[in-house]
């Protein structure tokens, strides 16, 4: 079942399209995370769902039903944006309890609900706390108990863990992906992170200048990056000129390797991506490809390499460390080696 869909949203600012033909499907519970680089049109999506912003063009649809023109506050959705939008002359339980008073629900109804909603954010307790004496960490958690209480059926996230220090954000990652599972309410968040995003999402949308490049899971967006776009901008890549001479046969660097790609034509210009970690270090005489180490960095759990061939600089991330200058030999597993069709610069 779609809670929401997007269908041939375009979206114009001034006569300058920011978003094009955008289609979406997101499922009930999912965990959708919209992933790009600043000004790819992700939070302008996020608006568009929350109905801060109406398409140029295309419709978006809420259990089916067209809301394109519904306002926000008529939406079963609600928004958490990275400031964190507290009232600060409120204290915790008036802030969290706001939206349910403006509703007129009875008192102990609310305060029931915002007892429910402390726990569910880990913050018993804290009800007579005033914002500004809160972590940042804890006024994130007060703002989605805020947002949660409301009951909606989709919570929208802006980058709201883009104010916090990285420890607090690595565990603040966790701690929200386990809310959405217990809560069971359908979160469309937006990051440029992309670790973040393999962290927590069901579902990657990559986007890139207003248009969605890949839709999958996370394990799909690593490992089977469609273009070299995604592949660059989820996690480090080796992206090399390549000719597809037969299914399961491609040439780079002037050699011929076996892969697990086919349906490319013969002789069909491609691209070949090869991460990091999927090369290895072997003898020179073993190596399927030769080259000189030009550079190495300690990175903690493996020293990253710079390797040169006669045609190539190689990124290989090895535990094994070899001197700069010392001449190695390269292999790579052909399903480690992924064909995508080549994207011309336009
Ligand atoms: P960031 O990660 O930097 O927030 P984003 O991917 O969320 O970026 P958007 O904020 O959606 O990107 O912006 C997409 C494009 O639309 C940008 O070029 C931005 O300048 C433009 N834009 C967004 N809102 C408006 C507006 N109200 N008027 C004019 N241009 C806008």
């Amino acid at each position: 079942m779609h809670i929401v869909e997007l269908k041939n949203v375009t979206k114009e600012f001034n006569g300058v399209t920011v978003l094009e033909d955008i289609n979406l499907y997101i499922r009930e519970n999912e965990f959708l995370t919209l992933l790009g680089p600043s000004g790819c049109g992700k939070t302008t999506t996020l608006r568009i769902i929350g109905g801060f912003e109406e398409p140029t063009k295309g419709t978006v649809l809420f259990e089916g039903k067209d809301i394109t023109e519904v306002p926000p506050y008529e939406r079963q959705i609600n928004t958490v944006f990275q400031k964190y939008a507290l009232f600060p002359h409120l204290d915790v339980y008036d802030n969290i309890a706001f939206g349910l008073k403006i509703k007129k629900i009875p008192k102990d109804e609310i305060s029931k609900r915002v007892k429910e909603m402390l726990r569910l954010v880990n913050l018993q307790g804290f009800e007579n706390r005033t914002i500004d004496s809160l972590s940042g960490g804890q006024q994130q958690r007060i703002a989605i108990a805020r947002a949660l209480v409301n009951e909606p059926k989709v919570l929208l996230l802006d980058e709201p863990l883009g104010a916090l220090d990285l420890k607090l954000r690595k565990d603040m990652q966790i701690e929200l992906k386990n809310m959405q599972k217990r809560v069971g309410i359908t979160f469309i968040y937006v990051t440029h992170d992309q670790e973040e995003a393999l962290t927590m999402s069901d579902t990657i949308v990559v986007m890139d200048k207003g248009r969605i490049q890949q839709i999958g899971t996370p394990v799909d967006i690593y490992n089977e990056p469609k273009n070299a776009f995604v592949a660059e901008f989820i996690g480090e890549s080796n992206i090399i000129d390549g000719i597809m001479h037969e299914d399961f046969l491609v040439e780079f660097s002037g050699k011929n390797f076996k892969c697990v790609d086919k349906g490319f034509s013969k002789g069909e210009d491609i691209e070949v991506v090869i991460r990091p970690e999927d090369i290895e270090i072997v003898s020179v005489e073993n190596g399927s490809l030769n080259g000189v180490v030009d550079s190495v960095t300690f990175k903690g759990v493996h020293y990253e390499m710079i390797v040169k061939s006669s045609d190539f600089d190689w990124m290989i991330h090895s535990t094994i460390m070899k001197p700069v200058g010392t001449e190695i030999g390269m292999t790579v597993s052909p399903e480690n080696i992924h064909i995508m069709k080549k994207v011309r610069e336009e």
